[in-house]
């Protein structure tokens, strides 16, 4: 029986890769149903600030599975992105990346290298909660969540054992943001105890990303938050040999979508030239989730036998070690001619029905942890106030002089920061100052109430101060839920 799926041809070399992409899936005896969408440019232009219509949303609802070429984000404002909106809407929470080093066909410093990149999907700094506060400081909300943390680490963990690997890394900046990064840290270490079979460690992000890039091949399977994912798995891509070469899924719950990691590339769109490698392997990844493993070995044996033959697009090509230099069109026929042929350097790939993806199916509401961790809300008490203050004074002590008589009642200033960095009481004549100041209130210790801090939101603005926002200090089973202030 054929599955249905939704495809899209995209923007740029989209619809070349897309073309071969699905002339091979043809040839390989793939039972799909194609059900074509528009999306991208065109859908933009349209006054669809997403890049996305009704009817795709409709047909991803139907299939659950959507194979996406490329598209090309129209530059300026208004314009959301529609990879981020898929992802989100579609609660695609986990993008998997495998780098693959194909030396020596492909060129590359790191021939052993054999990494799969785990990127958390849906928050951190990608929820596009922006604000200008005031006239020189711009804020991005970065948000992170015990489920969002819970399934993604939990995927990775899955992820590892489904797939025979050894070690699951994860990559966080919790030294320096302790709550928010800390948490990914902390639930990592929670879960990789019920995963004794797999080895785990964690690294800071940035001495981890030195390693990734120095000697990927120590890695197995490293998990992390959306952004420093973001930019490690093009890293890991293009030094394994070619962002043209990656493929990726996005899978959740309900839905996967499968696409190359590369761009439209616009300046070699249409000329024959693009190397259709990074979305036909995100195709094989979508066979083997559908639970037609024998096509995605097939196709998967018969890329590598092309590799091989030393058949590569330009962008792969190496004088010397490079047979033809072919275009999209032919690269996929010599697939297609090779579909039934077994690679003789690399290990041939055999998929099985266990490969299946059976993690979509794994609702993480479900999940023990997380059950357990919501059957117990901790006790929560606002204990004191951060009020956000624009002013464009330039004595941090006049300032605090003046915000201590408007206090008041049990609220104590206690503090002002400017970017995290104490400035009151005690601070240094040397310290850079914008016009975005913090100032911390609170009870010595005791409970407080919102009327109160509306009263004192009231006292600030009558005396004179441009307050631009609050952010209520609470405790959590009388842990503080805050940051101490010092910028560390
Ligand atoms: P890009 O990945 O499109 O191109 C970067 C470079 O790699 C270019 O020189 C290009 O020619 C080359 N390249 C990319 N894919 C190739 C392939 N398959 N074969 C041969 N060479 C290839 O990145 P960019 O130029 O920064 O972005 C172009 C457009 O793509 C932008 O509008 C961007 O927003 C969009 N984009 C879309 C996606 C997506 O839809 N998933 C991802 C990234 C960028």
């Amino acid at each position: 029986m054929n599955t249905a799926i939704t495809v899209a041809h995209g923007d740029g070399i989209g619809p070349e890769i897309m073309e071969a992409t699905l002339h091979i899936l043809r040839e390989s005896g793939a039972r799909l149903d194609i059900e074509k969408v528009e999306i991208g440019e065109k859908v933009y232009r349209a006054d669809n600030t997403a890049g996305v219509g009704e009817d795709v949303w409709d047909s991803l609802r139907r299939t659950g599975v959507f194979l996406k070429a490329p598209i090309t984000t129209p530059q300026g404002g208004g314009f959301k992105s529609l990879n981020v909106t898929v992802r989100k809407t579609l609660g695609l929470y986990a993008n998997v990346r495998p780098c693959v080093a194909y030396a020596p066909f492909v060129r590359t410093r790191h021939p052993n290298m054999n990494v799969v990149i785990i990127r958390e999907n849906e928050e951190d700094l990608y929820a596009g909660i922006e604000h200008r506060q005031t006239t020189e400081v711009m804020q991005c909300l970065k948000l992170i969540t015990q489920p969002g943390c819970e399934k993604i680490v939990r995927y990775a963990f899955e992820y590892a054992r489904h797939h025979n690997r050894k070690k699951v890394t994860c990559f966080t900046k919790d030294n320096i943001m302790k709550m928010t990064d800390g948490l990914f840290h902390r639930v990592f270490d929670e879960v990789s105890r019920e995963y004794s079979d797999v080895l785990s460690d964690h690294m800071i992000v940035d001495i981890g990303a030195a390693r990734l890039a120095d000697t990927p091949e120590v890695f197995d399977v490293i998990v992390m938050p959306n952004l420093y994912g973001d930019i490690l798995s093009d890293v890991a891509a293009q030094i394994a040999g070619s962002v043209g070469l990656a493929g990726t899924s996005n899978v959740g719950a309900k839905c996967a979508m499968f696409e190359a990691i590369h761009g439209s590339a616009p300046d070699i769109a249409g000329r024959n030239i693009a190397n259709p490698s990074g979305l036909l392997l995100s195709a094989v990844m979508m066979l083997v989730h559908l639970g037609q493993p024998d096509e995605a070995s097939r196709i998967h044996n018969a890329w590598l036998t092309t590799l091989e033959s030393g058949m590569h697009t330009a962008d792969i090509f190496t004088e010397g070690s490079s047979r033809n230099r072919v275009g999209t069109r032919e690269f996929a026929n010599t697939v297609i001619a090779n579909l039934g042929n077994l690679p003789g350097h690399f290990a041939p790939v055999q998929y099985t029905a266990t490969d299946a993806d059976t993690l979509v199916a794994l609702d993480l509401r479900e999940t023990e942890t997380l059950r357990l961790a919501r059957a117990h809300v901790p006790a929560k008490e606002i204990v004191g106030v951060d009020v956000f203050l624009e002013w464009r004074g330039d004595s941090p002590n006049d300032l605090g002089t003046r915000l201590s008589q408007v206090a008041g009642g049990e609220l104590t200033l206690t503090m002002i920061t400017n970017r995290g960095v104490k400035v009151w009481p005690r601070g240094h004549s040397e310290t850079f100052c914008t016009d975005h100041w913090r100032t911390r209130f609170v009870a010595g210790g005791n409970r407080i109430t919102h009327a109160q801090i509306l009263s004192l939101y009231s006292n600030i603005v009558a005396a004179g101060f441009d307050v631009i926002k609050t952010e209520n200090l609470c405790t959590f089973d009388g842990e503080p839920g805050y940051s101490m202030g010092q910028g560390q």
